[in-house]
């Protein structure tokens, strides 16, 4: 197969170098200068649970131009748009394309540049950080799930055979809208509340009014959730936060990195922010997800980020 990984950073990293141990032909697509020129002269350095570097080929998007097998999008989740107009030259009738961002909506936003036969979308809990151009750190395993979006698992049992060559364990999955929900819940909850608060996970679940905070959010998702998607596993959801805020106490959320410590835009609008949005659509009302979206964007615009 050839897989272009369409937005390369931390995560399109992890793919690219995991994918690269398969016999499949992996091409990086990003179009951050100083990452490129570094991959091309010296290779992907990996460093975390393994160390290593390898040769990967890496080109901006609008200089593909191979009909695609797979393209895997992780840019964030306001660049979608932009690289998914790059990379229509590299769309055809046989190419899947598949969203792991995290957030919501991403499938509204594919359909506007790809065919419904082509469009899978998932989610992933792997995690992966960049140290400088063209340094990876990759720790700890992870998982994906996936689906197609006309529900043709036939037509996508050869990609979920190569991630799991890759060893990054993927599995097929009929609801996988509820699996993006669980997710977008898990980061819905914990990302902007510590990021206001500039604490870690655990600081936010060890305080009574912290915990109230999260169970207001988590009430909100689940609420429109529901609506969105029929039947959602309320306390299973509940249950998986509270064992990660446990498994995960010392940790700043990705939302915390992004803005306090590397003063990057965050994903808010994908996460509070389309629940606002949904549940205004359904009825819901969502004063908890409107607030910290709002102080988000605040403080994005204190930093001079929007
Ligand atoms: P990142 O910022 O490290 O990588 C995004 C890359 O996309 C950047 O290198 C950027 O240059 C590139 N890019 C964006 N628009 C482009 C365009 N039009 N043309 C070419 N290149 C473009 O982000 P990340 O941490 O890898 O996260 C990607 C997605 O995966 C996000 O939705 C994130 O929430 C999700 N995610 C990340 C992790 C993690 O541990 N990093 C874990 C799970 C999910």
């Amino acid at each position: 197969m050839l897989v272009y990984i369409a937005g390369s950073g931390a995560m399109g990293c992890r793919f690219g170098y995991q994918l690269s141990k398969t016999d499949n032909e992996v091409i990086l697509l990003d179009n951050w200068e100083e990452h490129i020129e570094a991959i091309r002269s010296q290779g992907l350095k990996v460093t975390g649970d393994v160390e290593e570097t390898v040769q990967l080929p890496i080109m901006r998007p609008l200089e593909a131009t191979r009909e695609a097998d797979l393209i895997i999008l992780l840019t964030k989740a306001d660049q979608l748009p932009k690289m998914l107009q790059d990379i229509k030259g590299i769309i055809g009738k046989k190419t899947k394309v598949l969203s792991l961002l995290n957030g919501l909506g991403h499938a509204t936003t594919m359909r506007r540049y790809v065919p419904d036969s082509s469009i899978m979308v998932g989610v992933t809990i792997w995690l992966a950080g960049l140290k400088g151009p063209g340094q990876a750190h990759l720790k700890g395993t992870g998982s994906i799930f996936l689906q197609h979006m006309q529900g043709d698992r036939e037509s996508v049992a050869s990609i979920v055979e190569m991630f799991n060559q890759a060893g990054l364990n993927a599995t097929y999955d009929d609801n996988v809208i509820e699996s993006i929900w669980r997710k977008a819940c898990v980061n819905g909850v914990m990302n902007p509340t510590c990021t206001i608060l500039d604490c870690t996970i655990g600081e936010l679940f060890g305080t009574e009014a912290g915990l109230n905070l999260v169970q207001n959010i988590f009430n909100e998702f689940i609420a429109v959730a529901k609506a969105e998607a029929g039947s959602i596993d309320e306390t299973g959801i509940w249950k998986y936060i509270m064992d990660m805020a446990k498994d995960a106490a010392t940790h700043y959320p990705s939302m915390h990195q992004d803005l306090v410590q590397n003063k990057r835009k965050t994903e808010i609008d994908y996460l509070n922010g389309a629940v606002v949005f949904k549940g205004r659509r359904v009825g819901i009302p969502t004063p908890y997800c409107q607030m910290v979206t709002d102080m988000i964007h605040a403080k994005e615009a204190l930093l001079g980020l929007r």
